[in-house]
C-alpha cells in the first residue's frame, strides 16, 4: 500500500485531496494531510477573516469542481440565497466555507489521517522513499504533494520586528486589531494587497489616517465584463506547428503577434487601452470608471489563456521568455490582476475627499523615535504611526531568515532548485521536482505559486486544474504501483 503526503491544505492541497477521493486507483493508498489548525482547509487566502475581503474574481470562475464550472455560483445560490451571481464578487472567508465543504466530503471518502502541524524537513531517502518530519511525527512516504502556498512577504526597508511595523497583515482582523483609533497609518504597495488593506481599515471607521506609499503609484484596474469566448490565435494547436517550424520554440514575436490578432478579432484596441490604463494612477482609474472602452474584453482574452499560460512560456527561448518578464509582463500582470469594480469606485471616492492619500516615488523608510519617516518624489517626507507592508511574496527561493525551516531545509539540501523566473524548477505538467542533487524526484509534486516561474497563474481554479492533472496522470503512468 502507497503511503502519500500532502503538505498544506490551501486551494492546492484540498484540490490534491479531492482528486485522490475521486479516482479509484489510490483507493488502497494511505493518505496524510499536514497543516496548522488555523488555516487547515482554507490556507490563507480564504481563512475565517473579515468579510470586507473580496475574491477578486467573479464567481463564474472560482470553481473548484473540474465538472462543473459553476459549483461555486450553486454553492452561494444554496448556502446564501444569491441567485444569478455569476459575475459578482463575494467575501474570500465564503469561498473559504466552500472549500471546508468539499474537503469534508473528501475526508468522508478517503478518511485521510490529520497532522494538525507543520512541516519542518523532508529529505531524500536512497529507496526513492521521502522522510517528512513536523513537530511530533517523523514518517516515510512514497509520494508527496507539497502544496505549502506563497512564499514569505518581502521585506525591502528591512523593518521585520520593528515595533508598529506589520509584516504579515493576514488575517487583517487579528493583525490590525491592535491599531489604536485615530492614528497615521501608511500602507507601503498599492497592489491588491493594498487594496485588500486600504478597504479593511477605512470601514473600520475609526478615524484613522491613512497615507499610501508605493513607487510607482501604479493601483490595479478593476474587472469589467468578461464575456465567454474561444480563442483563435493563441491556440495549442498553433503552439504545436510553430514548435514544428522553429526547432522546438516558439518566437516571443510570434507570440505577440498571435496577441495582436486576437485582440483585433474580438475589437480590443490594445494600443488604446495600453495608452489610456497602462499608468493605474488616479487620472486612469476615474476615466476607467466613466467608460472601460472594453478593457473587459482584453481580461477575457487574459484570463482565456490561463488554461495554457504554462504551455506558451514553456514554448520560449530562455532569452524570449527573459524578454518577456523584462518588456512584457508587468503590463500584461497589470491587465490580469484587476479589482471588483466596487473596490475600485470606494477607492477613488476616498482619493477625492482626502480620506486616503497615496504617495509616489517611495525613496526610502526609516525608523524614527515614534513611528515611521518614509520619503517620497520631490523629497518630501511622510510620517505615520503604523506602516502595513503589501509589497507582495517574495519570488527568490533562497536561504533567509524569512523563510519557513522547511523551505530552509529544502534549499540548504538541495532538493529543490531555484528557477529563474521565480520559485523553483519542476518538470512540466507532471510538476516533479528537478533537484540539482538528486535529478528528477519522480513523486514529489509540487503546486501552487511556489512553481510560479512555471505555472504562472495561481488563482484556485488553475491550481484545481493542476491538481487534478497531476494526481490522474500519475495514475495513468502507475497503476500497478499503486496498489502494490
Ligand atoms: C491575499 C491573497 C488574496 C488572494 N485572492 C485571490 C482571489 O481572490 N482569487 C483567486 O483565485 N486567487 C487569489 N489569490 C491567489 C491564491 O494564491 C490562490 O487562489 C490559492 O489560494 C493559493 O492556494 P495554495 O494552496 O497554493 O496556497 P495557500 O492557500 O497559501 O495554502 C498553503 C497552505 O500551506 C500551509 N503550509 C505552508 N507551509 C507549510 C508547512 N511547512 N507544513 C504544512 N503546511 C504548510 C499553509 O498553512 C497554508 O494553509 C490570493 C492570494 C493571496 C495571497
Amino acid at each position: 500500500m502507497k503511503k502519500i503526503a500532502i503538505v498544506g491544505m490551501g486551494a492546492a492541497g484540498v484540490s490534491v485531496l479531492n482528486a485522490i477521493s475521486k479516482n479509484k486507483d489510490y483507493q488502497n493508498c494511505e493518505i496524510v494531510l499536514y497543516d496548522q489548525p488555523r488555516t487547515f482547509g482554507t490556507g490563507v487566502p480564504y481563512q475565517s477573516d473579515s468579510e470586507k475581503l473580496l475574491i477578486n474574481q467573479t464567481a463564474d470562475t472560482m470553481s473548484l469542481d473540474p465538472e462543473d464550472s459553476l459549483d461555486f455560483v450553486k454553492w452561494v445560490q444554496k448556502k446564501k440565497g444569491i441567485p444569478n451571481s455569476e459575475k459578482s464578487f463575494f467575501p474570500r472567508t465564503w469561498f473559504g466555507d466552500y472549500m471546508q465543504e468539499k474537503l469534508a466530503e473528501s475526508v468522508k471518502m478517503v478518511q485521510p489521517r490529520i497532522i494538525y502541524e507543520w512541516v519542518t524537513d523532508l529529505k531524500v531517502k536512497d529507496d526513492g522513499t521521502y522522510l517528512i518530519k513536523s513537530d511530533t511525527a517523523s514518517e516515510h512516504y512514497d509520494i508527496v504533494h507539497l502544496c505549502i502556498g506563497h512564499l514569505p512577504y518581502q521585506d525591502p526597508y528591512q523593518l521585520l520586528g520593528t515595533k508598529g511595523y506589520i509584516h504579515h497583515p493576514y488575517p487583517v482582523k487579528q493583525e490590525l486589531a491592535n491599531i489604536p483609533r485615530g492614528v497615521r497609518i501608511g500602507i507601503i504597495g498599492t497592489g491588491l494587497t493594498g487594496i485588500d488593506l486600504i478597504r479593511y481599515l477605512k470601514l473600520q471607521d475609526k478615524g484613522y489616517s491613512i497615507q499610501i506609499f508605493s513607487r510607482d503609484g501604479r493601483f490595479p484596474l478593476y474587472r469589467g465584463y468578461e464575456p465567454e469566448i474561444i480563442l483563435n490565435h493563441l491556440t495549442m494547436e498553433n503552439v504545436q506547428q510553430a514548435k514544428a517550424r522553429n526547432n522546438g520554440f516558439v518566437p516571443l514575436e510570434k507570440m505577440i503577434e498571435w496577441f495582436r490578432l486576437e485582440c483585433v478579432d474580438k475589437q480590443v484596441d490594445i494600443e488604446y487601452l495600453r495608452l489610456h490604463f497602462s499608468r493605474g494612477n488616479k487620472k486612469q482609474l476615474k476615466e476607467q470608471l466613466c467608460n472601460d472602452n472594453g478593457i473587459g474584453m482584453l481580461q477575457a482574452i487574459i484570463h482565456k489563456m490561463d488554461t495554457h499560460i504554462a504551455e506558451f512560456l514553456q514554448a520560449f527561448t530562455k532569452t524570449d521568455k527573459e524578454s518577456f518578464f523584462t518588456y512584457y509582463e508587468p503590463l500584461f500582470k497589470h491587465f490580469r490582476t484587476p479589482m471588483p469594480k466596487e473596490s475600485l469606485k470606494e477607492l477613488v471616492q476616498w482619493w477625492d475627499s482626502g480620506e486616503i492619500e497615496v504617495w509616489e516615488g517611495l525613496q526610502s523608510v526609516e525608523l524614527e523615535d515614534s513611528g515611521f519617516k518614509a520619503e517620497v518624489a520631490d523629497d518630501e517626507t511622510v510620517k505615520v504611526d503604523y506602516l502595513v507592508n503589501a509589497t507582495g511574496h517574495d519570488m527568490e527561493v533562497k536561504q533567509s531568515v524569512y523563510h519557513s525551516e522547511l523551505m530552509n531545509h529544502l534549499v540548504q539540501n538541495e532538493i529543490i532548485q531555484p528557477e529563474r523566473f521565480g520559485g523553483v524548477k519542476v518538470i512540466w505538467p507532471s510538476a516533479e521536482a528537478i533537484s540539482r542533487r538528486f535529478g528528477i524526484l519522480r513523486g514529489l509534486f509540487i503546486h501552487g505559486q511556489l512553481i510560479q516561474g512555471i505555472q504562472y497563474g495561481n488563482n484556485a481554479h488553475l491550481l484545481m486544474q493542476q491538481a487534478y492533472k497531476v494526481v490522474n496522470d500519475y495514475t495513468e503512468s502507475k497503476k500497478t504501483e499503486l496498489k502494490d
